[in-house]
Parts: C-alpha cells; structure tokens; sequence
C-alpha cells in the first residue's frame, strides 16, 4: 500500500507578507525536492478536502470556532490582511488554507483507517500546534493534529492514539487541547527556552515532555528520544500514531538553535515507524508544522518521507 500525499492548492494562497518565514515558498521547496529526487512519483496524491466544521470542534471551543470562522471569513470577503498576534496574519486565503489543512489531517486519517493507505503525509500550511482550544497564535489557526487524533478517537472509534511532536518549538496548543485526555499519549521534544516559553513543566499526565537546551545535537536527542519517549509509548500501545512534523530543528534553520540533520530526522521516523508496526498496525498520519530553511526543509521532508514509503 502506498504513502498518501495530501496538500491544497489554497494552503499555497495562503500568505502572511513579505518576509515572513512561514511562506507559501516552503511547500514549493518541499516539491521541488519530491521531484528532483522521483520520490514524488512513489506517492499516491490526494487533493485535500476542507474539514467538517463539527470535526474542528472536537478539538477547539466552539465560540473561538465561531469567532475565527467570521474573522477570516471577513477577510476572505473584503481581501483585507489582518493581524492575528505579532507573529500570525491572515489574507483572503486564509480561512480556505486552515481549513484545508484541517481537512487534510483528518482525510489522512480514514486514508489509513480504511486500509487505503499505509501512513500518510499532509503538506499543508498553516501549520497547526501552537493553536490552543481558543486560541490562534505562533503561525497556527486550526489544531491540525489534535483535529485528526480526536476523530480517529471519537468518531472512528479508536480506544488510544498517540501525538509525537519533534518540532523545535513546544507544541502548547496540542498540550492544552489533549492535557489529561487519557486516550492520548503526547511525546515531544524542543528547545527550551523558546517560543512559546513553555512545556517545561507538562500540563497533563498523558503528556511527555522533553525540553532541551539550544546547541543540543542529534546525538543526545536521540539518546532522549531512545530513554524518554520510547519506554511510554511501548507501554500505552497506540493504535494510531499522529506526527506533528516540524522541521525547525534542524541545524540550518534560524528559528532554533538546534543541530539535527536529515539523518536524525529517518532515525526519528523509523522508531515511530518501529512503535506503529507493533501495536498500531503501522497506522501512522504525518502533518507538516514548521520548518523554515527551505532547503534543508525539502531536504528533510524527503528523509521523513522515504521512511514512511520504505524506500
Ligand atoms: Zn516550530
């Protein structure tokens, strides 16, 4: 069975200004390098659909659901830019290319509960796991990953999923949408201290949390990764595996300081590959979070992406 490859042509339009690292460039970079290295071919494609409002909701509030729905709604109607936070903006695209992206992950996963794909990718944008249950922040508007895990549990009946998030920045948003939501094991590591200035301490006891100082190398992040996260998820045996896939960590991108390398990031993907093969019949859903030196993003998405095929 093939790897699933969801994306968006609205998550493109998408655009918060010159300048702004999280640009509509890193999905084309990402491209560029499925198609100079022929792994693209390898992949079955998929054309996103945007999310079920109703699925949103079992991850956010529904005022705030109200709320950035007539928000990014008006900007759609009137083609103006607003500012959401002095990181995150919104354009006309914005409401299409959140809820693309949303739709993307929940798409992925009754890809992979269906048996019609063996794991999955979504590159989409914007990424997803800063927002918190009522909150847009740090790039993100729609939790995408939190989004698809409930509906694995909720409305496809699964007893226990897991979130495993390498981004470089803590995933605060998933931590308060999932704290204490014992059907769900969230392991992470990132640089601390970082945006958004916390995780050191978990919100939850579902949640484990490894924060690690800036200039820490790939080596001892494995080495974490090996004694911290592995030993969890061998004992909560996930049926499921979601990945919010951030990129940001590696040591050519300026939004961390961390050091890992393409080789680190298939290391990491081929021991959540390993926990999947053994309690979670490989199921595993993938979505894109940060990432912003585009080389080594379309580099890096390569590496993940590859183990994800066995190729
Ligand atoms: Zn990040």
């Amino acid at each position: 069975m093939p790897t699933a490859y969801l994306s968006h042509p609205d998550c493109r339009r998408h655009d918060m200004g010159d300048g702004h690292p999280e640009c509509p460039e890193r999905l084309d970079a990402i491209e560029d390098w499925l198609i100079a290295s022929g792994l693209g071919d390898m992949l079955e494609r998929h054309e996103a659909r945007p999310v079920d409002l109703a699925d949103v909701e079992r991850a956010h509030a529904r005022a705030y659901v109200a709320q950035i729905g007539d928000l990014l709604q008006g900007c759609a109607a009137s083609g103006k830019p607003r500012a959401i936070d002095p990181d995150t903006f919104a354009n006309a695209h914005t409401w299409s290319a959140a809820r693309h992206a949303a739709g993307a992950a929940v798409q992925a996963t009754d890809l992979v509960l269906d048996g019609r794909a063996d794991n999955a990718f979504c590159a989409v944008r914007p990424p997803g796991h800063h927002a918190t249950r009522d909150q847009s922040m740090g790039f993100c508007f729609f939790n995408n990953v939190a989004i698809a895990a409930r509906h694995a549990l909720d409305v496809r009946g699964l007893e226990r999923v897991a979130i495993v998030d390498f981004d470089v920045h803590h995933g605060n948003g998933t931590e308060d949408i999932i704290a204490n939501d014992a059907r769900v094991l969230m392991v992470s590591i990132f640089q601390h201290p970082l945006y958004p200035y916390c995780g050191g301490v978990p919100k939850g006891t579902n949640m484990v949390n490894v924060p690690v100082p800036a200039y820490t190398k790939g080596a001892e992040i494995r080495e974490m990764i090996e004694a911290q996260w592995m030993p969890a998820l061998e004992r909560f045996r996930p049926q499921m595996i979601f990945v919010s896939a951030g990129f940001d960590a590696h040591r050519d991108d300026d939004l961390g300081q961390l050091a890992l390398v393409e080789a680190d990031y298939e290391w990491i993907t081929l021991r959540i590959m390993d926990v999947a093969r053994r309690h979670a019949e490989g199921r595993i859903v993938s979505c894109l979070e940060g990432g912003y030196n585009l080389d080594a993003l379309g580099r890096s998405v390569e590496a993940h992406l590859r183990v994800l095929a066995d190729l």
